[in-house]
């Protein structure tokens, strides 16, 4: 089955299917910077949040990378 980041998921289906949600809590997030390793599918290996969310800015699609 194949599974999506926040981003990804947006990108192709319009809505966020939360497939890596809760793949770590958000307390651990919050308080242990805890992030999930995942494979996604539109981006590949990353590190997602407590929501799903791709944090990796080297992904495939550089979820992760703030732009200044
Ligand atoms: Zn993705
Ligand atoms: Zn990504």
């Amino acid at each position: 089955m194949a599974e999506f980041c926040k981003q990804c998921s947006i990108d192709i289906f319009d809505q966020d299917h939360g497939d890596f949600a809760g793949i770590v809590t958000e307390k651990e997030y919050k308080e242990q910077k805890l992030a999930g390793l995942v494979l996604c599918e539109g981006c590949g290996n990353t590190f997602v949040d407590h929501e799903g969310t791709c944090l990796d800015p080297n992904c495939l699609k550089h979820h992760g990378r703030v732009d200044e």
